[in-house]
């Protein structure tokens, strides 16, 4: 099952509900997440971009609907969205054959196993683009009005991400397909387009939520350490605290049996033991701190509390599921990556913007290959509602031939001048 979740400002799901939403609700609650992640990253956001998206995803949430997609309910997520506007699609494979019949409407001809492979341009104009068929032929795509890139995202792409993360954590496994490999943003890069927020791919523990809810982690003193249902990145820190980085989920074979295709799917092969003890020979860790630490939590869901005493994570009382009966299963946390966050800096009119801050003339960008509305992935469902949204903002452009103005982003001001202070040397280093 694959499910995914779309945002929205103000649409009918909110309508039913009695739900205010406005545009300046979204972009505080935008503005919260980006401040937060300012502390782990170096970040330019695009509010204005921001804003526009807001705008206009109501219209992509009708046009989704038009084409016969469907959404089963909104999503609480209120520490994130102050007011519910998280949808959850009905079935997320409708999508294909709602964009298929719009295209086959409109007589758009759609070339696949086709790779672009380089940006044409003329007098600084982007006019084509080459690319590879799946067979290795070279084919030339003229683009009288212009070329929008929407070639994803470069969580696949192994020797970018080496330049913009440190080494453990650029080697490490991504979700999602292997041809979002930032082909897109080296196209644009060569043409001089502006990339931002590119060293801002949040790491995650690779496992699924609904299994989460079954399990507790423990490292290899047997002990848990951390809220396992927490914030992402805390749990990517808690991980990476722990010795040798290494720590396993442990859950039972009726949680084996409920959610298997989960477990499939988690990077790392499930080890699996008759017995608590045996399980902890497997992993290196104490018997007796293994089987505490599962007795304990045990215990915990016993009693009517809602918050474990020792991390304060919440269990809702529908999915107070202990770990009790053999054969007992581990699986080792595993840090990957999801969502990169850096893409061009693009006009409103989502024309890329070169590094002297010029539109790229007959260059457009969409989804993934932007990098301004990203700083706030962390709301939750921005991804694919903002592509969609944004992407006709792209699409109306480039018909039109139109590049838009550039405008001022959220950015920090200039550096200021460094000053020596008590606890500051300036060490000068001897000549050669
Ligand atoms: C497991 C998982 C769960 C997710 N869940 C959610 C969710 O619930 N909500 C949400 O909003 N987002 C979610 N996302 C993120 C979301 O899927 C992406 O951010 C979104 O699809 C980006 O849209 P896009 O059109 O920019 O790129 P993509 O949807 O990634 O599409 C890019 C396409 O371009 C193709 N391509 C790449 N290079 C080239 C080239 N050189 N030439 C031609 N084609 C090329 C790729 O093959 C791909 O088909 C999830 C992602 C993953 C991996």
């Amino acid at each position: 099952m694959v499910d995914r979740y779309l945002a929205f400002c103000r649409f009918d799901m909110q309508d039913a509900r009695g739900l205010e939403d406005s545009e300046e609700r979204f972009l505080a609650d935008a503005r919260d997440e980006v401040e937060r992640q300012r502390e782990l990253y170096g970040i330019v956001w695009d509010e204005a971009l921001t804003r526009l998206y807001a705008a206009r995803s109501g219209a992509a949430y009708r046009f989704l609907r038009q084409y016969g997609v469907s959404f089963e309910r909104l999503i609480e997520r209120p520490l994130q969205h102050t007011v519910h506007r998280m949808a959850k699609l009905d079935d997320t494979f409708a999508l294909r054959p709602a964009f298929r019949k719009a295209f086959d409407e409109r007589g758009v001809t759609v070339h696949l196993q086709t790779r672009g492979r380089q940006l044409v341009t003329e007098g600084g104009r982007v006019t084509g683009i080459n690319a590879e068929d799946a067979a290795g032929g070279q084919r030339h795509y003229v683009a009288r009005r212009g070329v929008v890139l929407t070639t994803g995202g470069y969580q696949a792409g192994a020797k970018l991400r080496r330049r913009y993360q440190p080494e453990h954590l650029a080697l490490t496994p991504y979700l999602g397909v292997s041809t979002c490999r930032g082909d897109g943003h080296l196209m644009g890069q060569s043409v001089g387009g502006d990339l931002i927020n590119m060293t801002m791919v949040p790491p995650l523990v690779m496992v699924a939520s609904a299994f989460v809810e079954d399990a507790i982690a423990v490292n290899l003193a047997g002990e848990r350490f951390h809220d396992e249902a927490g914030p992402y990145d805390q749990r990517v820190h808690a991980l990476l605290r722990q010795d040798k980085r290494e720590a396993y989920y442990i859950f039972d074979d009726a949680t084996m049996q409920k959610s298997r295709h989960l477990v499939e799917q988690m990077p790392a092969e499930a080890i699996s033991a008759t017995s608590l003890a045996e399980l902890a020979r497997g992993l290196g860790c104490p018997a007796a701190n293994l089987e505490k630490s599962v007795a304990d939590w045990n215990a915990f869901l016993a009693t009517a509390g809602g918050k474990d005493p020792g991390f304060g994570r919440v269990v809702m009382p529908a999915g107070r599921r202990g770990i009790t009966a053999g054969p007992f299963h581990a699986t080792r946390m595993v840090v990957g990556v999801n969502f990169p966050a850096g893409g061009f800096r693009t006009t409103q009119s989502m024309a890329v913007i070169d590094v002297f801050g010029q539109p790229i003339p007959g260059l457009y960008a969409a989804g993934d290959t932007v990098g301004g509305v990203n700083p706030c992935l962390g709301l939750g469902g921005i991804h694919i509602s903002s592509a969609m949204t944004l992407g006709f903002v792209a699409g109306e452009a480039a018909a039109r031939r139109e590049t838009g103005a550039v405008h001022a982003l959220a950015e920090s001001g200039e550096m200021p001048a460094p000053r020596a202070t008590q606890k500051m040397a300036i060490v000068h280093l001897p000549k050669e």
